[in-house]
């Protein structure tokens, strides 16, 4: 991590250096623990941080805390309004990354959800590119296979899942690939470790449904929306087979992090014709514009920091 200054922790901001926990955190220890990851977009010509879709982040960290039956004293807006008033006193003045943390903050050892007490902590980062080759990743299927909702729901962000997808990304890195897409326990393509995916077939846009064990993603259902509403590409969403990403037009992914990430080699087989295509190429426009709050009719979806 670069640098933070301030942090939300234990009902308060306080500086990012004295917002520590012990070792023996449960969250640490047994990986019981949540979180969140929005973007704030820096726009220069307004001079404005905006926040890309705070409140839908927020339902959905609500919604990973409530599969580990976490009750926790906060609203969409309430976590939004913390955050806002987190970056407000950092007074960023560039793109940053802000991550949210919900975690079982008993320290001792039993491995269990109830009876523990449950913190929320967030902090902000400088922030630019997420992954090395964005707009021309070589990806791989993964050996690993996803998560499956009856083992650890990737419905929910949940820490301990992580360790899947490092499993799967270290392996993708180390064999020389930028990333690499996994299958689910029916064989089915979920998506990337941190990001979900997009492919092209025949003018019509297709991404997994959300029970082939995917996080529900936002980036994901803004990509959705604006394509249909803004390129008026037919939108489908259904299990898609690991070869079809061999024979696909186009093919990408999406994140907070990744934004739209353009795959053009899937093991060693090019998409398309080995360069982003059209309509990979008109959404990734689109969504820069949108998330910088350039687009007045998706402006309800920017919280400026003010
Ligand atoms: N899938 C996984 C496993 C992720 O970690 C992420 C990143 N949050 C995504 C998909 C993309 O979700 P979002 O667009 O909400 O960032």
């Amino acid at each position: 991590m670069d640098q933070t200054q301030h942090a939300y922790f234990e009902g308060k901001i306080v500086p990012f250096g004295d917002a520590k926990i012990s070792i023996a955190t449960h969250g640490l220890n047994y990986g019981t623990a949540a979180f969140g990851g929005l973007r704030g977009y820096w726009n220069a010509g307004q001079k404005k941080l905006f926040v890309f879709r705070p409140l839908d982040h927020f339902k959905r960290f609500l919604h990973s805390a409530k599969v580990l039956a976490m009750d926790l004293p906060h609203t969409p807006e309430s976590l939004t309004k913390i955050t806002m008033e987190l970056l407000k006193v950092d007074g960023w003045q560039q793109d940053v990354y802000v991550r949210p943390l919900c975690y079982k903050a008993d320290a001792g050892i039993g491995v269990r959800l109830h009876d523990l007490r449950d913190e929320v902590s967030i902090f902000a980062t400088p922030f630019g590119a997420y992954g090395k080759n964005e707009d021309g990743a070589h990806v791989t299927i993964s050996s690993w296979r996803r998560i499956d909702d009856n083992v650890i729901p990737a419905r929910g962000k949940i820490s301990g899942a992580y360790a899947n997808s490092a499993l799967i990304k270290t392996d993708a890195i180390r064999a020389g690939f930028d990333e690499a897409l996994v299958l689910d326990q029916n064989g089915h393509i979920s998506e990337g470790t941190a990001m979900n995916v997009f492919m092209v077939r025949d003018g019509v846009l297709i991404t997994p449904p959300v029970y082939d064990n995917i996080l529900e993603g936002i980036t994901r259902r803004t990509i959705l929306e604006l394509a249909k509403n803004e390129l008026g590409l037919p939108v489908l969403e259904r299990s898609i087979d690991r070869t079809e990403t061999f024979v696909c037009d186009e093919l990408f992914l999406t994140g907070t992090a990744a934004q739209v990430t353009v795959i053009t080699k899937v093991d060693y087989r090019a998409v398309g014709n080995g360069k982003i295509g059209p309509i990979t190429a008109s959404l990734r426009d689109l969504f820069n514009e949108v998330v910088h709050g350039k687009v007045e009719k998706y402006n309800h979806w920017n919280a400026a920091v003010e």
